[in-house]
């Protein structure tokens, strides 16, 4: 194409740019140039593409130059520079990885959509959709930038810049973009602004070229943040660095024919061998893990070693092996288990013999993995010659990237998010904007115990993206949750059914098994209560303390649930506490009065429901499905003519209500549900499904251990009956949650019992 060359300053002035038709105010003359006196031009820039790819079209480039020199035509830097040096200047370092010219182009634009009156329909009409949606795409990770306080989650804010970058290329003209910032970083007069920049740059894109394995950026943005943000320890390493070069000679061309010698002697094939320094950051970085004194710092020389093949990989590794001693701990089998960057690579560290003693650090790969090393994703993206021979073994997760990349269809946000860089996890947000990261299958339990564990505690409800939808309902990138909490609310066994995070199983499985233990304590409790009052024996606290030794338990309360568990009955305790009586015959049965225990019968039909958050006068009852008690976590369904219906949180009949949140209300038990005291029914029916041996006497010795607790038995069914077992569900009328829970430890230690459930559903 003839716009190739056009190296004629005047052609390029801004106002004889792209023909756009958008008023524009009057141009008042450009300001003078800086003292160099030469217009900024995209000569060099044609050339360099052209020497790499000599069919691209470089009149693309040169209309996307035209098209940003005239939109920035007002604009300088903050060096005074004309603007259109920056995008120019980006360009320039995606050209060195050989970018395709789509990418160029989008350097080149990529500030005209923030920065100036150019629009997005005006690129897409010059320049086609694809270049458009790319130029779109920096643009809002440049928008999102602007957004304040976020290095406190670094980690979270990379992963989104990542999902967000639908087409990879826009995070490698955004990473280039900030490395020309980061160059030019010293033209930013304010201290303060430059820390920030340089806190950013370290925090999020630093890692970011990492983790697509562009490494040479990341080591060039890492040094210059790192003189920026500790001057001092840059200058101090700078330091050292000189003092050992200037110890002898060129040591790294030293050590280099030193270690072509060793490979040669053991006939490994060589491609290459090279030497460097380590760059200042990654030898501080070092220092501070190992907590090294600068005096002590001889680390500070890396070889590379590339060789045809993977086999010669471990040969080579070997040969360093039986040439040096080996620093422990620092050997590295990338390739058998790559990074996640798709990295391969042995990585091993020794020591020089005397007198240099010094350590090195050694890589060893194939041209193939050195390819990935060096330009990471760019690598896929360069434009690879006629010539080029097979393709370098693509990692699975850039094939992933890619066929994800090729399917991506509208742009909304949302969809952006299709771009699942990180397919097994997903990406939440609470009302505030806070970004929680979540491993894939996460529920709203999952995300209220990572925003915090008294959140997870008593958490009792979620709105997603403002619809309450039940806690099992399994989140999606981008969702904003919001979760409801009570006070007082408690994990609920059921929880731990479907929460995919360890920190919330953890926390409900600890909170289950100390409900488990009150239950068996107070079940303990009251049966050593009996077994004292049967005899006629004192069962006081006092006198129970002297059967702990004896029994060797710590205390009471161990005492309790160990009874409770039925690991010691309550006899043992009565002949701990009273040693006396095991050897005279067995002290007569003496009743005990059992004064004021009038049968507790409830009658209280027409009480007020014990619950609030009620419209009042709308009728309310129980579901049959789940049995709520006082204590259970209950929610409210309204059916139009029927009233509301409570139900338990847990309840997978919810699962129905989903697509119409209207009909959920937020109710909770009232303080009064609980009033009645365990002693007393009160009219709630809880189920339980009891497995229990096949025999005529278990029913009998269930509704008795029941009636003990005094529940009353409303209903019972054998649902199952096998030959050993069968299986009965049983209503039972308790007061509440808690009482139900004594009965259900009480069946448990029963001995024709196999298990006791709560019955949902
Ligand atoms: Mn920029």
């Amino acid at each position: 194409m003839s716009g190739a060359f056009q190296p004629a300053p005047a052609a390029l002035r801004p106002s004889e740019g792209a023909g756009d038709s958008k008023p524009r105010p009057t141009p008042p003359a450009l300001p003078p140039l800086p003292d160099n006196g030469v217009a900024p031009s995209p000569a060099g820039l044609i050339a360099r593409i052209r020497a790499y790819d000599p069919a691209a079209d470089t009149a693309l480039v040169q209309a996307a130059f035209d098209l940003a020199a005239d939109a920035h035509k007002l604009q300088r830097r903050e060096n005074g520079e004309p603007y259109i040096t920056h995008p120019l200047a980006v360009a320039e370092i995606l050209a060195g990885y050989r970018l395709d010219v789509g990418t160029i182009v989008t350097a080149l634009l990529h500030d005209v959509i923030e920065d100036t009156t150019v629009n997005r329909d005006q690129i897409a009409k010059k320049f086609g959709p694809q270049i458009a949606g790319l130029v779109d795409g920096v643009t809002k990770l440049t928008r999102l930038e602007l957004q304040s306080d976020r290095t406190k989650q670094a980690e979270n804010f990379r992963k989104l810049v990542l999902a967000l970058s639908r087409d990879i290329r826009v995070l490698m003209v955004k990473l280039a973009d900030r490395l020309h910032n980061m160059r030019t970083l010293a033209g930013i007069p304010k201290p303060e602004r430059r820390q920030r920049i340089a806190r950013e740059t370290m925090d999020i894109y630093a890692p970011l070229a990492e983790r697509i394995g562009m490494d040479a950026v990341k080591t060039e943005l890492q040094t210059l943040a790192f003189a920026t943000l500790d001057p001092e320890a840059y200058e101090l390493i700078q330091a050292r660095l000189n003092f050992l070069r200037g110890q002898g000679a060129d040591v790294i061309e030293e050590v280099r024919k030193e270690l072509i010698r060793v490979f040669h002697e053991s006939d490994i094939p060589l491609v290459e061998v090279s030497g460097r320094e380590k760059s200042p950051y990654s030898i501080w970085e070092k220092m501070q893990r190992r907590n090294v004194q600068f005096e002590q710092l001889s680390d500070i020389m890396a070889f590379r070693v590339v060789v045809p093949t993977r086999e010669a990989c471990y040969a080579a590794l070997g040969a360093v092996h039986a040439a040096y001693p080996v620093i422990a701990g620092r050997f590295k089998d990338y390739i058998s288990t790559p990074k996640s960057n798709g990295y391969q690579s042995l990585h091993t560290g020794v020591t020089l013999r005397e007198p240099r003693n010094q350590k090195i650090e050694v890589q060893i790969r194939t041209p193939d993995m050195h390819a990935i090393a060096e330009n990471g994703v760019a690598a896929h993206w360069a434009y690879k010659g006629p010539d080029s021979g097979t393709d370098a073994p693509r990692m699975r997760w850039v094939d992933d990237l890619l066929d994800i990349l090729d399917n991506v269809g509208t742009d909304d946000l949302i969809e952006y998010t299709r771009l699942e860089l990180y397919q097994d996890q997903v990406f939440c947000f609470t009302p505030k904007g806070q970004l929680i990261q979540l491993p894939r299958g996460a529920t709203p339990v999952d995300f209220a115990y990572a925003v915090h564990s008294q959140v997870g505690d008593t958490c009792v409800g979620a709105k997603i993206n403002g619809r309450l939808l039940p806690l099992r309902h399994v989140l999606q990138n981008g969702d904003q949750v919001e979760i409801m909490t009570a006070r007082g609310g408690t994990p609920s066994p059921q929880w731990e059914r479907f929460v995919v995070t360890g920190k919330a199983r953890a926390r409900i499985r600890r909170f289950v098994q100390q409900q488990q233990r009150d239950q068996y304590r107070d079940a303990g409790r009251s049966a050593l209560a009996r077994a004292f009052r049967a005899d006629g024996l004192d069962g006081s606290e006092r006198a129970l303390e002297a059967a702990l030794k004896p029994l060797k338990l710590a205390s009471l309360e161990d005492l309790y649930v160990t009874v409770g568990n039925g690991n010691l009955g309550p006899r043992d305790v009565v002949t701990a506490t009273y040693p006396q009586l095991r050897a005279s015959a067995r002290a007569p049965r003496i009743m005990p009065p059992l004064a004021g225990r009038a049968t507790p019968r409830n009658g209280a039909v027409g009480q007020t429901m014990p619950i609030s958050g009620l419209v009042p006068g709308m009728a309310v009852h129980y579901a049959g499905c789940c049995h709520p008690l006082p204590g259970d976590g209950i929610v409210g369904i309204v059916t139009t003519g029927k009233g509301v219906t409570i139900h338990t949180r847990e309840c997978a009949t919810l699962e129905s209500f989903a697509a119409t949140p209207e009909r959920f209300i937020d109710v909770d038990w009232e303080p009064a549900a609980f009033a009645g005291g365990s002693t007393r029914g009160s009219g709630h029916t809880g189920r339980i499904s009891v497995i229990a041996d096949n025999d005529g006497g278990a029913i009998a010795s269930i509704t008795n251990a029941i009636a003990k607790q005094n529940g009353d038995v409303v209903n019972l069914r054998i649902v199952n009956r096998q030959a050993d077992f069968m299986e009965i569900l049983v209503d039972i009328e308790v007061s509440d949650l808690h009482q139900l829970g004594t009965v259900i430890a009480s069946l448990r230690a029963a001995k024709c019992v196999h298990s006791v459930e709560r019955a949902r559903g």
